[in-house]
């Protein structure tokens, strides 16, 4: 696992970081959307706050190394495993601070995270998902002030963008990852202990594709991961929000090795 200690991962930047409160909590919010991005160009960092000591299945260690498998799937840098305490997690100063550090060590333009507010008791707003939303964009917002002195130069994050949307809740955008969807899968089978143990009850994978599924629906796609954004999206040219169609069909045309995919994708717009 890459971790602070890596001169490397100290010194390099990301596009996209990525943070979860649980070892397998960016997987399932954007185990589609990073490595889309990835094979876009863009370049994306993990990092845990906790280390899942409290879930159901598996033990620390096994944890650990599926999240590194994980993110090795999903073409991310795991660069940090904090150890806040799984079920335990409050947004603290402490925890602002070293967050807003890890921010301005990898200086990420766009930050996801767990949406930050309970409106739908406990289905998808785990304490320590809310806390994480909370933490996140306390830290982006402490890592861009002067006065804050870590020995690190401010950094400004272009955007904060959450995932585990409260049931009902409508996203900002979508995120068509119909082409990454095996990945996605393949990310979320290498946490096993969660989505792979017969000691749990229920069928992960059946929910997750269900919840692709669903933001596929709304973004008429086949699946897609959806996000919400507090702060409005600024557009210079309205014509900006016509060309995803078109970008799709383009694609179509010039890239044929999964072509068959993105027809299967398209068959699934029901065109209204
Ligand atoms: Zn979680």
């Amino acid at each position: 696992m890459a971790k602070k200690a890596n001169k490397d991962s100290d010194t390099k930047s990301y596009d996209i970081l990525a943070i979860g409160a649980h070892p397998d909590d960016v997987e399932v919010g954007c185990g589609g959307l990073i490595p889309k991005s990835v094979a876009q160009g863009y370049t994306a960092a993990v990092a845990v706050f906790t280390k899942g000591e409290m879930g159901t299945g598996g033990t620390v260690e096994i944890r650990e190394k599926e999240t590194a498998k994980a993110a090795k799937i999903l073409g991310a840098d795991l660069i940090e495993v904090y150890d806040f305490g799984d079920t335990q997690l409050v947004d603290t100063y402490e925890k602002r601070m070293k967050v807003a550090e890890l921010i301005r060590q990898v200086k990420p333009k766009i930050v996801l995270c767990p949406y930050p507010q309970n409106t739908s008791g406990r289905a998808q707003c785990h304490p320590d998902h809310i806390a994480t939303g909370e933490i996140t964009i306390n830290a982006v917002g402490l890592a861009r002030l002067a006065k804050f002195d870590c020995g690190l130069a401010p950094h400004h994050v272009d955007r904060v963008f959450h995932y585990f949307l409260p049931t009902g809740m409508a996203p900002s955008f979508v995120v068509d990852i119909t082409d990454y969807f095996d990945t996605w899968k393949k990310s979320l089978k290498a946490h096993a202990s969660q989505f792979q143990n017969p000691d749990k009850e229920g069928d992960y994978m059946f929910y997750m594709e269900t919840m692709a599924r669903t933001y596929g629906q709304m973004g008429r796609c086949k699946y897609a991961q959806g996000y919400f954004a507090f702060e409005p999206l600024m557009i210079n040219d309205i014509m900006d929000l016509t060309v995803v169609k078109d970008t799709v069909i383009k694609r179509h045309s010039i890239n044929k090795k999964d072509s068959a995919n993105k027809k299967e994708s398209r068959r699934h717009d029901p065109g209204y």
